[in-house]
């Protein structure tokens, strides 16, 4: 499958930025989504060419559909879709549902939940062989907090990353038939700026005595799992979620 097309959302930084530069590495065609740093896009996109690799990027805010599409018309102009990775997600600042207001929660579930839904929606129009595509693959990013649910912590990150869990296994279903897989990885604390944009910058780290391994993951740890289900080595594995997590 080289040189296929392959969008990662949140491709610019942490886990997303990993993913890119290992799609990139195995020959793929990588298109880049993410929010407002243009300085990290670039960034990511010069280090794949420097390993020989096809990248770009395209600002995009999932909380906007027409920023969906024209991620997907950007897409559109360098070949047949072949693989969506549902990667960006945001955090908000910790704190108890008493204190979460309906705009918090409103941009939670924008993001998390349904701007990966559209996301899905258009790769399926363009991959399903229903609408004359050659299938692909779809991976969504989830979290262990799906299943832990983050008490006292973001109990409305943690039910968008349930969400998301619910719509793999179902999408996974819906299109089975139709040339495409759909799966989902849930990392548990990788060491990325994710924790700072919730105003813990040391959560990971903090925490890493709760992990059964006793340390943090590395976002190349979450990477090798999304590259190996992306590939045809998963070619019988749909409507899966995949925990890697230190045993978290
Ligand atoms: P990160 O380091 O904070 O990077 C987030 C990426 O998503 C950036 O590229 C960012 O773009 C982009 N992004 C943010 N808001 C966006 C929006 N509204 N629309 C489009 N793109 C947006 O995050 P990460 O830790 O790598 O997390 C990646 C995924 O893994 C997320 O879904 C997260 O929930 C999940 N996850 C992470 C952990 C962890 O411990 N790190 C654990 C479990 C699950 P800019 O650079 O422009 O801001």
């Amino acid at each position: 499958m080289a040189n296929r097309v392959v969008i990662v959302t949140g491709g610019s930084r942490g886990i997303g930025r990993a993913v890119a530069l290992a799609c990139a590495a195995r020959g793929d065609q990588v298109l880049i989504g993410y929010a407002s740093n243009s300085a990290a896009a670039d960034d990511t996109c010069a280090a794949i060419a420097a390993a020989g690799g096809i990248a770009s990027a395209v600002r995009c805010d999932l909380a906007d559909e027409r920023d969906v599409l024209a991620l997907f018309k950007a897409a559109d102009q360098l070949g047949p879709l072949g693989a969506l990775v549902n990667n960006a997600g945001i955090v908000a600042p910790t704190s108890r549902l008493e204190q979460m207001s309906a705009q918090r929660l409103e941009r939670m579930f924008a993001v998390n939940v349904i701007g990966s839904m559209l996301c899905a929606r258009e790769a399926v129009r363009r991959m399903s062989t229903r609408h004359g595509g050659a299938g692909g693959v779809i991976v969504n990013i989830s979290s262990v907090a799906a299943k832990l649910g983050s008490p006292n912590t973001y109990i409305d990150y943690a039910a968008s990353k349930g969400a998301i869990d619910s719509f793999t296994i179902g999408l996974g279903h819906e299109v089975a038939a139709e040339g495409i897989r759909v799966v989902a990885v849930r990392p548990g604390l990788i060491d990325t700026d994710i924790h700072a944009s919730g105003g813990d910058p040391d959560r990971a780290r903090r925490l890493a005595t709760h992990v059964p391994m006793q340390r943090v993951g590395t976002v190349t740890e979450i990477a090798n799992a999304v590259v190996w289900l992306l590939s045809d080595q998963a070619s019988y594995i749909t409507s899966t979620i995949i925990d890697v997590s230190g045993g978290r």
